[in-house]
């Protein structure tokens, strides 16, 4: 957690899960501590996900795995061209892609658990993103180092801006202020997905993981998610959005990308000033996608 000083008349503070230290941090790494645990408690010998080119998730994953000695199976939308050091790094860490069409995607991972079964494997599936339970939980106990921070240094966040994909994380944070009665707001900035339907998928993940440990309730008010910044969908950017990631280097030296926190820390500025959001304690949580800087900066 670092301070940004002011910010567009606000306090900006930012969370930098980006540092978190496994594979260049980021949200994927938080979640994959937990999909771990569970890997080693069912003894799996074989890891089946799937994501993009540009897939944190991924890469992530494929560290995991390799660090664990076990196969990893990566299966990938065959429509997504382009090198990207995520999946240079797949290819370092020496995983199979299996390449397929978007609409083949849940038969081809179906098929893939029963041929490694087939095969002997034990094969242990994450769904893209780290999306479930566990990746929700990863961040309500996020949500619980903020509530730290906050009383550390006697101060209360009063919004919470982050770049929603799959929108676990900000599940797992909106679940983490409900289960502790806090009064933040939790502000996704949608990276790809549009409303009415990006807002039901967090939805469902918040009514998921509220059943799971033990309460029902209409919780639909409680998500925020603006699709005001998503151009024209996932890995879309624009000149603002370049301009946002050099200020933030050259203001705080952190890099952010053009998928995931760019867009968002340039769709929080927007949202502050639209809604004329003034002298607030406001928190960003950078999610990571380092290698995604080093593609940014490629292409420039
Ligand atoms: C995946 C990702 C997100 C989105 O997180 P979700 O939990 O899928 O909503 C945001 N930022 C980065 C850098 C990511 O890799």
């Amino acid at each position: 957690m670092q301070s940004l000083g002011r910010f567009k008349n606000n306090n900006l503070y930012i969370k930098r899960d980006d540092l978190l230290p496994f594979s260049f941090g980021g949200n994927k790494a938080r979640k994959a501590m937990y999909f771990l645990d569970d890997i080693k408690r069912t003894n799996s010998d074989c890891i089946i996900t799937y994501g993009s080119n540009s897939s944190n998730h991924c890469r992530i994953i494929a560290n995991l795995a390799a660090s664990l000695r076990v196969k990893c199976i990566i299966i990938s939308p065959e429509e997504d061209d382009g090198s990207t050091f995520n999946l240079q790094m797949l290819n370092y860490f020496g995983v199979d892609i299996i390449r397929c069409a978007i609409s083949n995607v849940s038969k081809t991972i179906e098929d893939t658990v029963v041929a490694m079964k087939c095969q002997g494997y034990t094969p242990y599936f994450i769904m893209g993103g780290g999306h479930g339970n566990l990746g929700t939980q990863a961040y309500v106990d996020c949500f619980s180092e903020i509530m730290n921070y906050e009383s550390d240094h006697n101060i209360q966040f009063d919004c919470i801006f982050h770049a929603s994909g799959t929108g676990t994380t900000q599940a797992g944070l909106v679940c983490g202020k409900l289960l502790n009665n806090h009064n933040t707001k939790i502000i996704g900035v949608s990276i790809a997905r549009r409303n009415p339907k990006g807002k039901q998928i967090v939805l469902d993940s918040v009514n998921e993981y509220m059943t799971s440990v033990g309460f029902t309730d209409d919780y639909a008010g409680q998500v925020e998610l603006i699709d005001d910044y998503v151009l024209d969908g996932y890995g879309k950017y624009n000149t603002e959005i370049d301009q946002t990631i050099q200020n933030v280097l050259t203001d705080y030296g952190i890099p952010l990308n053009r998928t995931y926190t760019g867009k968002a820390f340039w769709g929080m500025e927007k949202y502050l000033e639209k809604e004329s959001i003034e002298n607030k304690n406001i928190l960003f949580v950078h999610t990571g996608g380092t290698p995604l800087f080093f593609d940014y900066l490629r292409r420039m």
